[in-house]
């Protein structure tokens, strides 16, 4: 079967052109992007239709032409696709992720409207994809979607790409709905970002909001691993550099240069949104002709503001505010044959566009956020190389961390601004020369088509493998009663168990006070009976001090590892055995020193002394800010004891210091090795929890059952939902049939 790539956008990329009535190229910047890549491969298009465009026009186009066939269209109810669209799209997703949560609309039924369309979209989706497609899913409209294609098809691969900024984690956090996204986002295989910004704000999220910890790489979810990356998008340079070099542009250029009389024109082109920070803009130019009387009569801007989410009350507000604007600085500063604000409400074509970006002095962009800014990239590309105009550009697009040869601005510092614009305005166009060359070779060299390339090149090299869902089987609990899996009944099977099994958050909850943590009666109970037969033997092997388990477990009839296999009690022994060898002394001190600063500075936090080990607690302190502190505490030890018979290790809120030897690993090995019985009737199985435990998953003999308790990424075989179902589990393995 051939591989095909399935594109998925909000909108298939078709407008109606007003005058001809005919379907066409829409426009915009995602529209720009996927039209502007070139390839082999076979490639369709999913969408919703324009609402301009009527199902009966749809389907006569799709008659009549062929290169229609690519698309796939969704017929979404205009209700249904308002609430979606403009209700979350355009009124939660867009201001929250441009930082103006003052514009946000949340409403629970607008919600509902949204998850139906990506479901609706993940439907479709699955009626044409192929098992080897690649689907690729665009942008904010469609958070949702992959979470609805795992849910029937896991291993098709799908890959996310956001087209405009992720929020600081302080802003995401804000959304009422911040957990569902981002875990329906985590169903995703590859989630690629513009720019390292937006990842590292994405990965402050994932921390803050689910707890999961991620490489800036690549984030462990409980179920799978997700890749990410950074893949900022690209254009179809080679369409507008044709086009510029075209004779119809280059004569309407020097038509358009004739007009101005100079070349002091600037040029802005935006959707007319306010993220665009057009008023910036025109309070910038109006500095420059205020500070600059010399340019009064030479120096204008042409504004091109393309209406967009006319629907939406604040872009209504918006462009009366700005047609405000451009009247005021126009009455402040016009003259007989001089307007300084040209303002255009209204789309160009292709030509006329390329034209005026060929003609202007300079390209003016004041974002105040804009995921990429795809009409920089444009812009350079259209330039004379030897004569090339300058691009200020605002620092906070996406596009200015790959464009080295701009102008960056902060569009905030209108009067920085208008002096950076009249320094330009100034000098010679061939002083741009230089650095106008090493943007252009960069866009010949990674078009839109090297972009698109680079995320399906990367989403094609993922092996879709749901590690936790394939590998580790859940055991189930129905009214009370555990039903073991079949493969793990087969291997009880007239085996003798030698369990080992890890304490806090398995045999006993987690409690906020570690001293509170003791058995249950009725977990007594259950282990007396567990214990009474012949067909189970325990080993706790905990992280606690030994008086501690003596105290819980002595009268149990278990063999005891305490401080993590730093020693270890027979079973009905009194001896505890020491087995750590190497020198406590040498890092002991220093380690307890350096933890003790730490109970200062952080509230509610404290250390526990152990004979081999310290630990500091932090369960009660202040979540952040003791997380933080933990990581620089965990990096102060690390960089202080180096090179000591130490090791440092991070668990459930809890820093440590622990004697190399005390590792749940090696004492499984050393156990295993030299005590443990090598009946062949024999069965290992480990129990545990936390970070801690894997260690000895990882150390117990080939065949030997793992079974995590509770959530998170781990290698064990199996896994139960939650340390209440543990002793149900401990009782339902002593009753399988031994030999
Ligand atoms: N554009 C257009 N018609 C116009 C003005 C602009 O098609 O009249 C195109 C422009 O060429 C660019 C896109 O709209 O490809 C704008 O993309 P950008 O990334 O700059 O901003 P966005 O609209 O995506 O926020």
């Amino acid at each position: 079967m051939k591989k095909r790539w399935i594109i998925v956008s909000n909108r298939l990329p078709l407008a109606k052109d007003p005058r001809s009535g005919e379907l066409g190229p829409s426009s915009g910047g995602l529209v720009a992007a996927i039209t502007g890549i070139r390839s082999e491969i076979e490639t369709l298009w999913i969408g919703a239709i324009p609402p301009e465009i009527s199902k009966e026009e749809w389907t006569s186009s799709q008659q009549n032409s062929e290169s229609f066939e690519k698309y796939v269209p969704i017929f979404i109810k205009k209700k249904t696709y308002e609430k979606y669209y403009n209700g979350i799209a355009n009124q939660v997703f867009w201001p929250l992720f441009h930082y103006e949560s003052g514009l946000v609309r949340f409403r629970w039924a607008d919600w509902a409207a949204y998850k139906r369309v990506n479901e609706m979209f993940a439907e479709k989706i699955l009626e044409v994809a192929n098992p080897t497609d690649l689907v690729w899913v665009h942008d904010f409209h469609l958070f949702l979607v992959a979470d609805y294609i795992k849910r029937k098809a896991p291993h098709l691969k799908v890959g996310f790409f956001l087209h405009i900024p992720f929020p600081s984690s302080e802003i995401f956090r804000q959304l009422p709905v911040r957990n569902e996204l981002l875990q329906a986002l985590l169903e995703s295989d590859l989630i690629g970002f513009h720019d390292y910004s937006y990842l590292r704000h994405f990965c402050a999220s994932l921390q803050s909001v689910l707890g999961l910890e991620s490489s800036l790489l690549k984030v462990e979810t409980p179920k799978k691993t997700v890749q990410l990356g950074v893949f900022p998008v690209s254009i179809d340079t080679k369409k507008i550099q044709t086009a510029s070099r075209s004779v119809a542009i280059r004569k309407q250029a020097s038509a358009y240069r004739r007009k101005q009389h100079n070349d002091y024109t600037i040029l802005g082109v935006d959707r007319l949104d306010y993220s665009k920070g057009i008023d910036l803009k025109l309070q910038a130019v109006a500095e420059l002709l205020r500070q600059h009387p010399e340019l009064r009569g030479k120096a204008s801007l042409i504004q091109i503001c393309v209406p967009t989410r006319t629907r939406v009350p604040e872009y209504e507000d918006l462009k009366m505010n700005i047609e405000r604007q451009v009247g005021e600085i126009n009455g402040e500063f016009s003259e007989p044959n001089y307007v300084p604000i040209q303002y255009i409400y209204g789309s160009v074509d292709f030509q006329t566009l390329v034209a005026l970006y060929k003609m202007a002095r300079a390209l003016l962009i004041t974002s105040k956020r804009d995921g990429m800014n795809l009409v920089a990239l444009e812009y350079i590309a259209a330039q004379n190389p030897k004569r090339p105009g300058n691009v200020l550009l605002s620092e906070f697009t996406g596009a200015v961390s790959t464009l080295s040869g701009v102008l960056p601005i902060n569009p905030w510092d209108t009067v920085q601004t208008a002096e950076t614009l009249a320094a330009t305005l100034k000098s010679g166009r061939h002083a741009q020369a230089g650095a106008h060359r090493t943007m252009l070779q960069f866009l010949e060299n990674y078009t839109a088509t090297d972009w698109a390339n680079s995320f399906l090149g990367s989403l094609s090299t993922i092996k879709v493998y749901r590690r936790k869902l394939q590998q580790r089987v859940e055991i189930q609990t129905r009214n009370g009663k555990v039903d073991l899996p079949d493969s793990l009944k087969a291997s009880l099977d007239r085996k003798r168990l030698l369990v080992l099994l890890d304490y806090d958050g398995t045999l006993v909850p987690i409690h906020q006070r570690p001293s509170e943590a003791v058995l249950s009666s009725n977990t007594r109970k259950v282990l007396n009976s567990v214990l009474g037969g012949t067909k189970v033997e325990i080993v706790v092997v905990s992280g606690r001090r030994r008086n501690f388990l003596t105290e819980q477990l002595k009268d149990l009839g278990v063999s005891l590892a305490a401080e993590h296999g730093a020693m270890y009690l027979k079973k009905g022994g009194s001896h505890w055995e020491n087995l750590v060898h190497s020198d406590k002394q040498s890092w002991y001190p220093l380690a307890r020193k350096i933890m003790l600063d730490y109970t200062l500075r952080v509230p509610a936090s404290f250390v526990e002394e152990k004979e081999f080990a310290l630990s500091w607690h932090f369960r009660q302190s202040p979540t952040e800010f003791a997380d933080y502190q933990a990581k620089k505490l965990h990096e102060e030890l690390e960089l202080g004891l180096a090179n000591l018979p130490v090791a440092i290790l991070g668990g459930k809120k809890v820093i440590e210091a622990r004697a190399i030897e005390a590792n749940k690993g090696t004492f499984t090995r050393w156990y295993m090795d030299g005590v443990a019985s090598k009946a062949e009737n024999q069965l290992v199985v480990a129990i545990g929890d936390d970070q801690t435990d894997e260690d000895m998953f990882n150390s117990v003999p080939p065949g030997s059952v793992t079974v995590k308790v509770g959530k998170g990424p781990t290698g064990a075989q199996y896994c139960l939902a939650s340390q209440s179902e543990l002793v149900g589990f401990l009782k339902t393995l002593s009753e399988c049939p031994s030999s």
